[in-house]
């Protein structure tokens, strides 16, 4: 079967919880369909997917395969060429936007105020954890750093997404240190998600319009995983 590209309507706009498609492939052996558009998140970048329904169908689950996005589904698979509505679980999926958005103030407060760098990161709704090389890292700088971080929220920062061909991102010296880099060689379009004035990433991920809307962050833990990897956990209130 050709490959069944789905236009992805969570990149442009984040906020769009209904949405029709045509249902273009089904899978059974996944009990899942494809559909020419969707609002679905299928995960990524330690976000998780997205859950809802599509007509009177629970989505139990959505990945990415290739081009398309496959949305499994309970019950009984509509036929291709048919026409449906997907609704997201948007309680679900505000909260992990809040909560992607912290993350990325974490990082970039975090980057700007010591210079340490995130090797990687996971959350589920309203709570992270992100890994850091930062050696400095101790007790006494939890508090100093979730005042920091909640300072950003504070200052109502606008969150800015743009998608960018690819050698025009590659000219972005602050992409450079989120190793965009490492970015396959067939990408030819970039997606970059700034907090306006604290932090610029290549990022596929779906978030708040403005840093006010998270509310107020936690830093909730900090493990030490070796002199220089460290764990910092954040939760939101
Ligand atoms: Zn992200």
């Amino acid at each position: 079967m050709a490959p069944v590209t789905t236009e992805l309507l969570y990149q442009t706009d984040s906020y769009l919880n209904k949405f029709d498609g045509v249902v273009t492939a089904t899978f059974p052996e996944e009990n899942a369909v494809a559909l020419d558009r969707t609002a679905f998140y299928p995960g990524g970048g330690g976000q998780p997917c997205d859950l809802g329904t599509l007509d009177d169908l629970k989505v139990l689950r959505v990945h990415k395969a290739g081009p398309a996005i496959l949305h499994s589904l309970d019950g009984k698979l509509p036929a291709v060429g048919t026409r449906a509505q997907g609704v997201l679980d948007w309680e679900r999926r505000y909260q992990l936007m809040r909560t992607h958005t912290a993350m990325h103030i974490l990082c970039g407060t975090v980057f700007r105020d010591y210079g340490a760098l995130v090797t990687g990161g996971d959350m589920e709704p309203l709570k992270g954890r992100m890994d850091f090389e930062f050696a400095r890292l101790q007790k006494e700088l939890v508090a100093i750093i979730e005042a920091a971080v909640n300072r950003e929220v504070e200052a109502k920062r606008e969150v800015r997404v743009k998608i960018l061909p690819r050698a025009e991102a590659f000219q972005i010296p602050d992409l450079i240190r989120t190793k965009i880099n490492l970015l396959p060689e067939g990408i030819q379009q970039v997606r970059t998600v700034e907090i306006v004035g604290l932090d610029l990433q290549a990022d596929g991920g779906t978030h708040v319009r403005n840093s006010s809307e998270v509310g107020r962050i936690r830093v909730a833990d900090y493990k030490s995983k070796g002199a220089i990897n460290k764990r910092i956990y954040i939760e939101l209130i």
